[in-house]
């Protein structure tokens, strides 16, 4: 997924201590063209923008794509971060700069490491009548963030835990472990409880975590969270007591060690400063847009039938990483 926003805002991006639950509200951001999909970004926000490692969370569908609902996101680069796509519904073609064409249907991790650079394209595919999923972001740790880019793929067999469902496609959960590689200690899953369920779900004290209601209205810890809302916990849990409600539950709990490092994020990228990601979108507009260098920092996308998507203006504010 790309950041289309018209006017992507730059942001200095701190761990925050989260104290009690907290709830975000989703903001709704159309992905651009009168025929494209509307997404309800939770993070990143004023309030909060990491839970962990984790610093973009885009929620989507479900969505007819007769109409306004197709996903056609033209290559666009990446840097300094990771991009987990998760389907509930529909199926979504990822071609990238490291040669990797991949279909994602629901159930399926596509785990995309930009590393120091990358360029992909997403596509909902003809057979698709509804999108419905999930496009998260981790930030990479200031030790990673310049590997060499790479792409993964993995179906993880659900786990049971009382009435509880979970698959869980980052990290580590209830003695299941993703085979995708994770940089900094995290969990990733989709938990699913039926209608008046609820579960004490065992977790890691050191991370605080994130629930990102996808169908019903659950009690975290007590706390109600809407749907398409995102209810952040504290460290220093052994257990988050999550229940159902009168509907079924479908979520994604996403979770790691808090970050520790300030980021600067801005479109899709993430560096360290304002100078670094002036460099990222320089580098895309002359390598890619301008041509100049296929073998450049972002490679270059087989098989996408049509341009690559110019970097938006940068904003005239100049921001540091706070401590
Ligand atoms: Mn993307």
């Amino acid at each position: 997924m790309s950041n289309l926003e018209k006017d992507p805002i730059e942001r200095v991006v701190a761990p925050a201590v989260c104290e009690g639950v907290e709830v975000l509200e989703p903001r709704e951001v159309p992905l651009g063209g009168p025929r494209a999909l509307t997404v309800r970004r939770t993070l990143p926000q004023r309030a909060r923008s990491l839970i962990g490692p984790w610093c973009f969370a885009d929620h989507y569908g479900p969505d007819p794509v007769e109409g306004i609902g197709a996903m056609d996101v033209p290559p666009h680069p990446h840097t300094g971060l990771q991009t987990v796509s998760w389907l509930f519904a529909g199926e979504i073609e990822h071609r990238d700069s490291t040669g990797a064409v991949a279909l994602i249907h629901p159930g399926q991790v596509n785990l995309m490491t930009a590393g120091r650079g990358i360029q992909h394209s997403e596509v909902s595919t003809a057979a698709t009548a509804t999108l419905h999923g999930v496009q998260l972001w981790l930030a990479l740790p200031d030790a990673s963030r310049h590997v060499a880019p790479f792409f993964e793929h993995d179906e993880p067999a659900p786990v049971r835990l009382g009435d509880a469902v979970l698959h869980v496609f980052a990290g580590s959960l209830v003695g299941s472990t993703s085979s995708v590689t994770a940089f900094s200690p995290l969990v990733g899953a989709q938990l699913d409880l039926p209608a008046g369920a609820s579960v004490d779900l065992p977790v890691d004290p050191a991370f605080e975590h994130g629930l990102l209601v996808d169908s019903g209205t659950p009690r975290l810890l007590g706390t109600e969270i809407a749907a398409s809302h995102l209810g952040v916990t504290p460290t220093g849990l052994e257990s988050l007591r999550i229940e159902a409600g009168d509907e079924p539950l479908r979520a994604v709990l996403i979770g790691g060690a808090p970050f520790g490092e300030s980021i600067v994020m801005w479109w899709n990228f993430v560096g360290r400063s304002h100078d670094e990601v002036v460099a990222f979108r320089e580098q895309w507009q002359a390598e890619v847009i301008a041509g100049a260098d296929a073998a450049g920092r972002f490679g270059h996308v087989d098989g996408y039938p049509g341009s690559a998507l110019p970097a938006p203006e940068l904003p005239n504010v100049r921001l540091r990483p706070r401590d």
